[in-house]
C-alpha cells in the first residue's frame, strides 16, 4: 500500500503547472484532492513519476454566478458545493448530489475539477453535469478550449482531456425560473458509490410545460451515460404518471450496467427506472410544475 516514487511540484499557477505537464510528457499528473489518485497509486494501478499539485492555486476555487453561468473552479471542494446558499438555493440537482457524495472527510479534500476529470463511472458530478447542459473549460500550452460535458467522457477514465490540460473552470447554465433538477441515487451504505443514481434537469414554461430536459446516468456503464431518448419523451408534456413511467424505461434501456457486488445487471437497469421515474417527478415539482 505504499505508493511507487513520484517527484512532487506544488504549482503556484495554472500556467506553472501546465508548463510541469508539458515539461515532463506521458510522466505527470495533475494531483488535486488526492482523494481518487492517491489511492490509485497506492494500489499501483496509476505510477506517475511527477505529481503537479493545483490544491494550493488559490484562484482555482470559486462558485458564483457570472453572465449566464453558474461557474465553478476546478479546486473548489465538494464540501463547498454542499455549504453554498447559492447552490442550495438555486441549483438542487448539484446539492443533492453534493450531499451524497463519499464522506465529510473525503468531501473536504475532494474537488470538484477532480470529480468531474476522473473518469470513473462511479463519480456523482458528471451525470449532473451531462444532465445540466454544463461545458468545460480546459487550458493548455495553446490556450484554453470549451467542452460540452456531454462529450467530454469517452470510456472508463478516458476523457477528451489532453495529458498536458488543466481543467479550470466548469460552467453550468444559470438557473433561472421555471428550472429544477434532482440526483437520486441508490448506494449499499452511506459513503459508497452509486449502485445505480440518476441526474435529472428541467425547464418548464408557465403552463408546467417541459420545455427542455437533461438525463444523464452515473455508474451503469463504462462511463457515465446520457439518456436522450428518455429525455426527449419528456419534452412538450406536463408530465402524467405514464409519461414519467416511460421516461424510466427509456433510461434502463438506455444504461448498459454489468453484474457484480453492487448486484445483478437487471436489478440496476430496475433501480435506473424506478430512479429516473422519481427524480423527473421531483425536478418537474422543483421546476414549479404542479398536477
Ligand atoms: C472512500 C471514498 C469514497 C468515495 N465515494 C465517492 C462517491 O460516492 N461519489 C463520487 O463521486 N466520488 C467518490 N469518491 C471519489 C472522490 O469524490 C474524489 O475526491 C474525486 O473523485 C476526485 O477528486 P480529487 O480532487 O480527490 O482528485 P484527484 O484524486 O486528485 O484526481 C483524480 C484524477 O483527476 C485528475 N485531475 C484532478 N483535477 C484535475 C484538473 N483540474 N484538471 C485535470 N485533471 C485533473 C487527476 O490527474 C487524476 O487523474 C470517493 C473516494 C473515496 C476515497
Amino acid at each position: 500500500m505504499i505508493p511507487p516514487e513520484f517527484d512532487y511540484h506544488a504549482a503556484g499557477s495554472v500556467d506553472e503547472a501546465i508548463g510541469l505537464l508539458t515539461g515532463n510528457p506521458g510522466e505527470a499528473k495533475v494531483l488535486a484532492g488526492g482523494q481518487s489518485l492517491i489511492p490509485l497509486m497506492k494500489l499501483r494501478l496509476a505510477s506517475p513519476k511527477v505529481l503537479v499539485d493545483i490544491s494550493r492555486i488559490a484562484d482555482l476555487s470559486y462558485i458564483q454566478e457570472k453572465g449566464d453561468w453558474l461557474v465553478i473552479g476546478a479546486a473548489t471542494k465538494v464540501n463547498d458545493l454542499n455549504d453554498s446558499k447559492l447552490v442550495g438555493s438555486s441549483y438542487p440537482l448539484l446539492a443533492d448530489a453534493a450531499a451524497h457524495i463519499a464522506d465529510p472527510l473525503v468531501r473536504n479534500m475532494g474537488t470538484v475539477g477532480g470529480n468531474v476529470c476522473h473518469g470513473d463511472p462511479g463519480n456523482d458530478l458528471p451525470a449532473c453535469m451531462v444532465a445540466l447542459g454544463a461545458q468545460y473549460v480546459v487550458r493548455g500550452p495553446k490556450g484554453n478550449r470549451t467542452v460540452p460535458a456531454s462529450d467530454f467522457y469517452q470510456d472508463t477514465f478516458v476523457t477528451a482531456l489532453d495529458p498536458s490540460e488543466i481543467l479550470t473552470e466548469v460552467q453550468i447554465p444559470k438557473a433561472q425560473p421555471g428550472t429544477g433538477g434532482a440526483y437520486l441515487k441508490m448506494e449499499r451504505k452511506v459513503g459508497d458509490f452509486a449502485i445505480a443514481a440518476v441526474a435529472v434537469q428541467l425547464s418548464v414554461d408557465a403552463k408546467g410545460t417541459v420545455t427542455r430536459a437533461g438525463i444523464a446516468l452515473t455508474n451503469v456503464g463504462p462511463t457515465v451515460l446520457n439518456a436522450p431518448k428518455a429525455a426527449a419523451s419528456l419534452l412538450k408534456k406536463k408530465p402524467s404518471d405514464a409519461d414519467l413511467l416511460a421516461a424510466g424505461k427509456l433510461a434502463a434501456e438506455a444504461a448498459q450496467p454489468t453484474s457484480d457486488l453492487r448486484g445483478p445487471a437487471d436489478f440496476k437497469r430496475g433501480v435506473v427506472q424506478t430512479l429516473t421515474q422519481r427524480a423527473a417527478t421531483l425536478a418537474w415539482s422543483r421546476a414549479g410544475g404542479q398536477r
